[in-house]
């Protein structure tokens, strides 16, 4: 029979498509993820998976899901729930009384100051304005997971941080990563500090100079599907709600006019009060990817992507807006598009994601308070003046409170040392005094907290926020539902499940697809990784592998 050059194409075509076909279903898994990708969501409540579920899209959230291991109990377990040491403790395994960062801030006894977590006077800014660079994880007293990839195979690993805030960006990354990247609102750029590297990469210049911020800014936010459809949320001019900026609260916002500052100048922050703000931090997290070869030699890189907008919006929204459903489907879209991208540059089988926030976010009080349910702000500055007119009364006048910080009060040590007074019975007095206001529910000193174990409840998780170097003097717990007093619609910082739920969903490599319904600590997964990496669990973890991921 005598064949036909066409028909031989026609072979040689079906052979490769089949040979293609075929290499396309084996996709064996390598022994170890060529990329390892955590996301953090920042105030990312667990319900929003399911809130929201009829509404995203099968490529996004549904994707990580429906293919990947889904741990529906995943919580924190310390009191105070915030940005520094929610990052800190999802990549180094343990809690904040053992990183040692408590809060966002803390107060130092030596030169009477507030410190923040990620502050280095020594280090300086690259690629953006002076000081808003001047950070690094010095204070961070452990490693982190990318820490141990890079000293298991003598730095051979590549390890990046990525988020708009930097503390996240830093205290995920850790001590020997090669970079943690943060956005300068001043600038509009992707910087870092010297902390790092002596010059920014020539990618990251170049990436700067293509302006994105200034195209996003000239957009407007509008909801993405006609917004009689978002049926989960309160109406759009819900009066709970506080706006950003320029206090507007009702959709369309036109970015140009909010962002506008002078005559030529820009107010760059608005970025991370809006969703464009997540296209952005995705939109460096794939040039970093492709730049930096991530993923593409024979040692695992490590890539943390944390995306702050659903702080901001969350904060001034609260949890039941529209502004937040809507962010939370755009970030559907962002999910979809990175996982497609990830599909055609390394291949699901190549890489391994786990995607989870820092804490989670209470309801909004007055939305609480107008349903019946107990909430409240706790009204701090005026119950902290009237602690010292309290303290004055009894031991004389003096400085007797040094700071009050995020429900830490810090006393004056030296000032009660020289009266010759006990420190710890100064402690229970201001202690008691507190208990009275509204909206606390207890309160605990640090001599106690120094002299008896906790293993359950409240008392643990106001243990593991405690770090006897950085904590305050007495410990205040607030009630359910209830916040300090703040510009905010709604706030995290606390030990109760709505600020300590969160989603954890695991996704490619060799995971599989299951639900994990039993309890899991966010310090587990890190050692769950250590694990898969065959590699040391960072010097300070606490938590343990999740068994059933091994399954
Ligand atoms: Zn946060
Ligand atoms: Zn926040």
């Amino acid at each position: 029979m005598k064949i036909e050059k066409y028909q031989i194409l026609i072979i040689i075509f079906l052979f490769f498509t089949q040979l293609s076909y075929s290499q396309k279903t084996k996709n064996i898994p390598p022994e170890k993820p060529k990329l390892v990708i955590g996301i953090v969501i920042d105030q990312m409540r667990y319900d929003y998976i399911h809130r929201f579920w009829d509404k995203y899209d099968k490529k996004g959230f549904k994707r990580l899901i429906n293919e990947g291991t889904f741990c529906k109990n995943a919580n924190l377990n310390y009191l105070f729930t915030q940005t520094g040491p929610g990052h800190a403790t999802i990549f180094t395994g343990t809690n904040p009384s053992i990183h040692g960062i408590v809060g966002n801030e803390w107060y130092v006894h030596l030169s009477s100051k507030r410190i923040y977590c990620v502050s280095d006077e020594n280090v300086s800014t690259l690629g953006g304005k002076l000081n808003n660079g001047n950070f690094s994880p010095k204070r961070m007293f452990v490693t982190t997971i990318g820490d141990e990839l890079k000293l298991s195979n003598n730095k051979k690993s590549k390890v990046i941080g990525i988020s708009m805030k930097e503390r996240a960006a830093i205290l995920s990354a850790g001590h020997v990563a090669n970079a943690a990247y943060w956005y300068d609102s001043y600038t509009g750029n992707w910087i870092s500090s010297t902390y790092y590297m002596d010059s920014l990469p020539k990618w990251v210049n170049d990436f700067n100079a293509n302006k994105y911020p200034d195209i996003y800014l000239e957009k407007e936010w509008n909801t993405l599907l006609p917004i009689e459809q978002y049926t989960e949320s309160l109406e759009d001019s819900c009066v709970f709600e506080t706006g950003f900026s320029n206090r507007q609260i009702t959709f369309p916002y036109n970015l140009m006019e909010i962002s506008k500052k002078g005559k030529n100048d820009k107010n760059y922050s608005i970025l991370k009060y809006v969703p464009y703000g997540n296209t952005l931090t995705t939109d460096f997290a794939l040039a970093t990817i492709i730049n930096e070869e991530l993923g593409k030699d024979d040692y695992t890189d490590f890539l943390i992507i944390s995306y702050s907008p659903p702080d901001y919006i969350g904060h001034d929204y609260g949890s039941l807006s529209i502004e937040i459903e809507d962010t939370y489907l755009r970030m559907d879209k962002e999910i979809a598009h990175f996982l497609e991208f990830l599909d055609e540059e390394l291949g699901k089988e190549n890489i391994l994601i786990f995607l989870t926030a820092d804490h989670g976010v209470m309801l909004p009080p007055d939305y609480l308070k107008s349903q019946k349910i107990s909430s409240g702000k706790f009204k701090d500055y005026y119950s902290i003046a009237l602690l010292k007119s309290y303290l004055n009364a009894i031991y004389g006048e003096g400085e007797w409170v040094k700071e009050y910080i995020n429900q830490q009060i810090y006393l004056n040590h030296n000032l009660i040392e020289d009266s010759k007074l006990s420190l710890k019975d100064f402690q229970q007095k201001t202690a008691s005094f507190m208990v009275q206001f509204n909206g606390i529910s207890n309160t605990v000193t640090s001599n106690t907290l120094q002299t008896t174990y906790f293993d359950s409840g409240i008392l643990e998780k106001m243990q593991n926020s405690f770090n006897q170097k950085r904590s305050g003097d007495v410990i205040i717990n607030l009630q359910t539902g209830w916040m300090e007093t703040g510009v905010y619609t709604t706030t995290h910082n606390t030990g109760y499940t709505y600020d300590t739920h969160v989603p954890l969903i695991w996704y490619g490599w060799k995971i599989n697809r299951q639900t994990i319904n039993e309890p899991v600590d966010i310090t587990d997964i890190v050692p769950t990784i250590a694990t898969f990496l065959n590699i040391e669990f960072p010097n300070g973890t606490t938590g343990k592998p999740i068994k059933k991921l091994f399954e």
